[in-house]
């Protein structure tokens, strides 16, 4: 039996201002600014039932390329599952990405059964973008990992991301409390939409 006060502990990793904050943000509280707060690594916390049991889901922000590596590290290394985020309107957000992903496949040594999706975030400014989605989806595929783009302006897509993460971790069945109302990490109760023009 796992423990009841297991937390599950998913970490936000990408280069500065891509929108890490943002989505966490628009997930957890529903809100979202348009000015830019760099930030200090954060944790927020979210009850959900975990294999019938309540437990907390955990998610870091980091800070992004101003983290030490050996704080990487440690992130990685006591995370669950991991969010990968770029921003459409920047390639070298994408390009920074590759570190990241490579330091988690060097820490946890096997990434077979660990929840990783890549994320495309500021998809409302398609005017401005520089990563196609079919780019965003091929280098998913060579991670072999899951892909979205969101957009935590718009709201597309942030809570089908998170979902879709704790979907992904078959050793336990998670079901998030937004709203006062309970959504299945393993259901669909919202399909994920394509993000186009806005
Ligand atoms: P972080 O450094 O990765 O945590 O990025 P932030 O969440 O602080 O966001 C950086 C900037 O991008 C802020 O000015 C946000 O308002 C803006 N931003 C974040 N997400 C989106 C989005 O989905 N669309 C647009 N247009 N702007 C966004
Ligand atoms: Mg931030």
């Amino acid at each position: 039996m796992p423990e009841p006060s297991d937390d599950y502990r998913v970490v936000v990793f990408g280069a500065g201002a891509v929108g890490k904050s943002s989505l966490v943000l628009r997930f957890v509280k529903g809100t979202f600014q348009d000015n830019y707060v760099p930030t200090i690594e954060d944790t927020y916390r979210q009850v959900i039932s975990c294999n019938k049991n309540i437990c907390t889901l955990q998610i870091t922000d980091t800070t992004g390329s101003h983290q030490f590596p050996a704080m990487q590290r440690l992130s990685i290394s006591k995370g669950h599952a991991f969010v990968l985020v770029y921003s459409i309107t920047s390639r070298q957000s994408l390009q920074e990405l590759g570190s990241i992903f490579d330091m988690i496949k060097e820490v946890k040594g096997d990434l077979q059964g660990i929840p990783i999706i890549l994320v495309g975030n500021k998809c409302d400014e398609n005017d401005k973008r520089e990563v196609s989605q079919a780019e965003g989806e091929a280098q998913a595929k060579m991670w072999r990992c899951n892909f979205l783009e969101t957009s935590a302006k718009k709201n597309v897509n942030v809570s089908q991301l998170f979902q879709e993460l704790l979907s992904l971790d078959k050793t336990r069945t998670m079901t998030v409390h937004l709203d006062g109302r309970s959504r299945s990490a393993m259901g669909s109760l919202r399909l994920k939409e394509k993000c186009q023009l806005m």
